[in-house]
């Protein structure tokens, strides 16, 4: 039997595998087995439910060949590499003509590996000369990098997972943790069930089973999250809790940030926040009386039209307490997909370049045009299409080609049917992927299949930093390829050759760490041979470190990625909800996800133990919203926003507070009729981040 060390490729936890089976001359996975690698760092042995059964959706429902047709409304014919290949260079040097650059597109995924990321960075943004490149990181934690750019300079997570076990204090924000990123749970957990002095807080308008471990559950009002940190501010600077020589010798803004916090005394926070003053105090006091604190946070933070205020105003408690660069604790967004990290370490967002850099920064452009030996002025200065800005590209007739790759938008956007209606108008879309069929797949004209977790070979990087090898260990299913060696090709056909003269991953790999080197991921020092030898590795990574040298949390020294090495407090009032309820929607819908499934079920709605876990989709209801309308547990209601309707069976539960309703966000249309959370979501923007605001809007009720 052959034991394979591998990464989970579901979230941002980033487990190790280790997958245990016999290769044989028919690919038939069948006998392979799953189980936690004891010797991952992140994890030690641990795994959940989508982990262990990871191997039953490989070859599921693969997508085997490439695929064409003219119109949506023909049925796709198989075709050939070449042919396809051929057709998308060809359409590529027809956008470019009629549009210029700008009109081409590519969405990518957090699912890509960092080898994918990269050869897509060095196609469109270097070669190309556009930056519309986007990835699904932009719904998930765009608000969580511009939040760390703002305060520190850079992005970056500062914490490490350590912490877990080093913390007196959690502070759980806008995170369900304990279903969404169960085995980071796991480890707090246990931490804090055996330590009677360490405390667990967690906010959040519904109370989930990670709210149910916790010594303080805070029920707040959807939208209230920067009054209610504001106002611990405040509590803070009343009791005299502040570390003033590490304000005085480590930050800038704190005078405007006192005065601004003056506005949040707690009875108004309270008021605002819908929670007693008490608990108020008691959330104040434990971070005060706490010799480390630890925050944590998620969708609920980042989804939002105040996404990046959110992430400051968490960071500002931390600054102002020096709750940093220190054993168990900072602050520590938690990273939804797999590989977002590396996304964001490759330059995988539209503003963004390779090794943390801008495009609007004229020495970054000019890094990367001199490495990747392109005439000087060949990046664009200004940043690509957004994820919701290709929506409004397509409406405006302005994107000539599109091409998506392991994503499922047609899922997961706001406002799905507006969405759909843009996709639809695309004159020509690209769809790469390994399975077939996905919601997204009919608004293609062609299909690309690519390889996936267990048959391609390649980086991620999880939350807490940790690079490791996903290697292959078996034929790749029918035809498909690689997303890297996909880009690569079709950059050699377009006549960039020199470009992409890459045999394998490792020398992907290997070129990308050479342009992090000096920069605040540095990982020059990290190989897939190192990897295959040493295990998973931590960045900040340079060539020249020992593996033992390298500090496990960023800003130890408190010196921060700014010009003048201070971090800076945010200066952010609550505005509460973009769509605030009236008398038409009265009631606050918030969307979330379940233990078993992975967003829009591409794979998990292809296992028969998840879905018997979570056969169909619901709507939570507190009992005196429900009586109010008269639904029962046997009732379906009818959830109408401004924009969209769905339907889902009732549950009635105190589990969530009077006026808001729950409903998880994984069902598409493959998988039920009119259960899809995002035909009611709306696609206001975090001015910062660009990040949709899905996490809440404004719905009717009415029962079937
Ligand atoms: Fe995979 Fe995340 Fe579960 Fe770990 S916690 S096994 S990374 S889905």
């Amino acid at each position: 039997m052959d034991t394979v060390k591998t990464l989970c490729p579901y979230c941002g936890v980033g487990c190790g595998l280790e997958v245990v089976g016999q290769n044989n001359s028919n690919n038939d996975l069948s006998g392979w087995k799953v189980r936690g690698d004891r010797s991952h760092p992140s994890s030690q042995g641990m795994v959940c439910v989508k982990g262990a059964t990871i191997i039953e959706s490989v070859d599921v429902d693969r997508l085997m060949q490439p695929m064409v047709r003219d119109r949506l409304d023909q049925p796709f014919q198989p075709t050939s590499w070449d042919a396809a290949l051929d057709l998308i260079v060809a359409k590529i040097q027809q956008v470019r003509r009629n549009l210029g650059s700008d009109g081409l597109c590519m969405y990518g995924s957090g699912q890509f590996q960092t080898e994918d990321y990269y050869t897509a960075q060095k196609l469109f943004k270097g070669c190309l000369g556009t930056n519309n490149f986007d990835a699904n990181s932009r719904l998930c934690m765009s608000s969580a990098v511009s939040g760390y750019v703002q305060s520190f300079g850079a992005d970056g997570p500062p914490c490490c997972y350590d912490d877990l076990e080093q913390t007196e204090c959690a502070f759980l924000i806008g995170t369900n943790t304990a279903e969404c990123h169960p085995i980071v749970f796991n480890r707090l957990r246990k931490h804090h069930k055996s330590n009677s002095q360490v405390k667990m807080i967690v906010v959040d308008p519904r109370r989930t089973p990670t709210a149910e471990a916790a010594d303080l559950h805070l029920a707040i009002q959807p939208g209230s999250d920067i009054a209610l940190l504001n106002g611990i501010a405040h509590l803070l600077l009343q009791w005299g809790k502040q570390d003033q020589a590490f304000i005085a010798q480590h930050t800038n803004g704190f005078e405007e940030f006192a005065t601004l916090v003056k506005d949040y005394p707690p009875e108004r926070v309270a008021q605002i926040c819908g929670i007693t003053v008490e608990d108020l105090e008691t959330t104040a006091r434990y971070w005060s009386e706490s010799a480390s604190v630890l925050s944590m946070w998620s969708m609920g933070i980042n989804q939002s039209t105040q996404g990046t205020a959110k992430v400051q105003a968490i960071i500002n408690l931390h600054l102002l307490t020096a709750q940093i660069g220190k054993p168990g604790a900072g602050p520590f967004s938690l990273t939804g997909q797999p590989n977002a990290m590396g996304g964001r370490e490759a330059g995988g967002l539209a503003h963004l370049l390779p090794g943390y850099r801008s495009v609007t920064n004229p020495q970054h452009r000019a890094d990367l045009e001199w490495f990747w030996r392109l005439p000087v002025g060949q990046i664009s200065d200004r940043p690509g299409r957004s994820a919701w800005d290709i929506v409004r590209g397509l409406e405006n007739n302005e994107i000539g080609l599109l091409w998506i790759a392991a994503t499922n938008p047609a899922v997961s956007f706001p406002d799905l049917e507006r969405t759909k209606a843009a996709l639809r108008r695309s004159p020509f879309t690209i769809y790469q992927d390994a399975y077939y069929p996905i919601e997204t797949s009919a608004y293609a004209h062609v299909l690309l299949p690519a390889t996936q977790w267990s048959e391609k070979t390649g980086t991620m990087t999880n939350s807490e930093r940790f690079v490791s090898l996903c290697p292959a260990f078996h034929q790749p299913i029918g035809e498909s390829r690689d997303d890297w060696a996909i880009f690569a090709e079709v950059g050699r056909r377009l006549g960039f050759g020199d470009k992409f003269r890459f045999a394998n991953s490792a020398q992907v790999y290997a070129e990308f760490v050479k342009i992090t080197r000096d920069r605040p991921c540095d990982q020059s020092g990290i190989s897939h041979a190192l990897l295959t030898e040493a295990g998973p590795t931590q960045w900040p990574h340079p060539a020249s470190s020992q593996r033992s040298n390298q500090p496990k949390r960023l800003y130890q020294d408190y010196r921060f990625n700014t010009a003048d090495g201070r971090a800076k407090f945010g200066i952010n009032h609550n505005n509460g909800l973009s769509e605030a309820t009236d008398d038409a929607y009265p009631f606050v819908l918030t969307v979330g996800r379940l233990y078993g499934h992975w967003h829009t079920q591409t794979r998990t709605g292809r296992i028969k133990k998840i879905q018997q876990m979570h056969p169909q989709p619901f709507i939570e209801i507190h009992p005196r919203d429900a009586e109010e309308i008269a639904a029962t547990a046997e009732s379906w209601l009818e959830v109408k926003s401004r924009r969209g309707m769905a339907r889902f069976p009732v549950k009635i539960t105190k589990a969530i507070a009077p006026g808001v309703v729950f409903v998880p966000m994984h069902w598409g249309a493959l998988w039920a009729e009119d259960a899809e959370a995002n035909s009611l979501t709306h696609p206001d923007l975090d001015p910062i981040s660009l990040q949709p605001e899905l996490k809440a809007c404004a719905v009717r009720l009415r029962v079937l």
